[in-house]
């Protein structure tokens, strides 16, 4: 051991949970320690997620563009070839630019990064001790005042198709294969499925996506999904739902998957797999049970609204205590911890966190879907314009998709937005700002949206639920 050092908090995992966290720390002037055991800060976001991810999406939506697109604006492109290597190379300088920022942030806010594993070896009242083991053999113990655990989550494996990483793929390895798949089996329609499906797919594999549920998405809108399948089909993603994955073997190159479809078998043969069935906490170097800290049925941390672990002085926060597996969700929950630790009167609510997928058109959620405001019994009503009926769409050939609203049939209070169409991702921020004050369809309705832009039509969405959209 090399000592022992203090700390006012000490931070398990430096991904967007545990790096924001530790930076709001910092800010309200607590020591802070942030413990990272790869090589990079960031966490699963910004090495294996969110980042790479949509840098590939944008890199694969510009050649999709030229080779699809271009002719109808009068732009004749020839020669178009993919440099896949360039393509992974600029992904990975992209990544770069995000982690290097994060350290920078790290010496601008006077956060020490302590490079290694992390055990919560004591917890609680008789004082928190966080060991670190570097990579070059030595151990660091930190005497906290208080304890962040902001260990992550991890990929669901199938027990009868590990991952290799090299044919089975998790989304580490989707994120780099190094040739383009003449057959990409994705396992699991959800969002990180479809996300990077979709770049195979624009890059030329045949692509094909096989969900266990009865839709893709499962959980959302159900408007939304019916056109999200319709337009990815469209596209040339094949998409199995309904369908089980009952077996799977790995015979050289080739990975031979067998699915079921209400009692017919097929066989389909893929040079790679993605298995993206979900994730699961991660919860390395926090022995729960020994620690006692509660965990949930699904192996989450159990928090409070303040995330507070069943521990004192103890906090959870981001894909670690379940829920949406999300990085603002992650950001969010860290600010909230570091204020409750420095004395603020705050707490976490989840009524405004909004979802997105970045496949192309893009699909952009907040509140509840319309099965959900059934279920619950209230009266509601609901707009939808769709971005046929856009001018601004239209300028940009992208005129699939709708904004689609529901809202208290009494009170007019927004329940619910589900978007689905071009730059969703950044339209759907007006309506979570109005869900923050607990805004009515009425308010955004009523608010003046320049013209033309993609956001008028979130407006006249929102004048559909009072039945006076104009354009449509
Ligand atoms: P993580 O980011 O998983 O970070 C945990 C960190 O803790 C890791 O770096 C790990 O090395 C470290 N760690 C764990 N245990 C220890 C230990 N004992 N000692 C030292 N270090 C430890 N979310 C979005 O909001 N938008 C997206 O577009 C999006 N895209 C995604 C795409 C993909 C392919 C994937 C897989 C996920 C995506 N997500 C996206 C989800 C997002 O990545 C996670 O919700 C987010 O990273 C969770 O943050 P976190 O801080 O809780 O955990």
């Amino acid at each position: 051991a090399n000592g022992q050092q203090q700390a006012d908090v000490v931070v398990i995992g430096g991904g967007p949970g545990g790096y924001v966290a530790a930076i709001r720390c910092a800010q309200l002037g607590l020591s802070t320690v942030c413990v990272e055991m790869d090589k990079t800060l960031g966490g699963t976001c910004v090495n294996v997620g969110c980042i790479p991810s949509k840098a590939l999406l944008q890199s694969s939506e510009h050649y999709e563009f030229i080779t699809q697109h271009a002719k109808e604006h009068g732009l004749n492109v020839g020669g178009v070839t993919v440099d896949l290597a360039q393509m992974m190379k600029r992904k990975d300088d992209v990544v770069g630019q995000n982690t290097k920022g994060v350290e920078f942030l790290f010496k601008k806010n006077k956060v020490t990064w302590a490079k290694g594993r992390g055990t919560l070896r004591q917890a609680g009242a008789a004082g928190n001790l966080v060991d670190v083991a570097g990579a070059d053999g030595t151990t660091t113990t930190y005497a906290a005042k208080n304890v962040i655990l902001a260990t992550g989550s991890v990929p669901v494996e199938l027990p009868f198709l590990k991952f290799d990483e090299e044919r089975v793929l998790s989304n580490v390895g989707a994120l780099k294969i190094p040739q383009v798949p003449r057959h990409l089996v994705v396992i699991g329609g959800g969002v990180i499925g479809l996300e990077l499906g979709s770049v195979w797919r624009r890059l030329g594999a045949k692509v094909t996506v096989v969900e266990l549920m009865p839709t893709i998405l499962p959980g959302n809108d159900e408007e939304v999904i019916k056109e999200a399948a319709r337009v990815l089909s469209k596209q040339g993603l094949e998409l199995r739902a309904g369908t089980r994955v009952t077996g799977a073997d790995r015979k050289g190159d080739t990975v031979v998957v067998h699915v079921d479809k209400e009692g017919k078998a097929e066989s389909l043969e893929a040079d790679y797999v993605l298995v993206s069935v979900g994730r699961k906490p991660a919860l390395l170097g926090v022995d729960a049970g020994k620690l006692g800290i509660t965990l949930g049925t699904r192996g989450e941390i159990v928090v409070d609204d303040q995330m507070r672990t069943s521990v004192p002085t103890v906090y959870a926060i981001g894909d670690a205590v379940g829920g949406k597996l999300l990085a603002h969700k992650a950001e969010d929950e860290g600010v909230i911890a570091a204020e409750v630790i420095a004395g603020k009167p705050v707490h976490m609510h989840y009524h405004s966190m909004p979802s997105v997928v970045y496949t192309w058109p893009e699909i952009a959620t907040v509140g509840l879907a319309e099965h959900e405001v059934k279920a619950s019994g209230r009266a509601y009503k609901t707009g939808k314009f769709p971005f046929s009926a856009n001018g601004r769409a239209r300028t940009m050939g992208e005129t699939s998709g709708f904004v689609k609203f529901i809202a208290d049939a009494e009170t007019d209070e927004l329940l619910g937005c589900h978007m689905i169409g071009p730059n969703v991702s950044e339209l759907i921020q007006e309506v979570v700002l109005a869900f923050e004050y607990r805004g009515a369809s009425e308010d955004i309705g009523v608010t003046v949206h320049s013209h033309p832009t993609l956001s008028e039509t979130v407006k006249e969405a929102a004048l559909a639920v009072l039945g006076r959209a104009i354009h449509f």
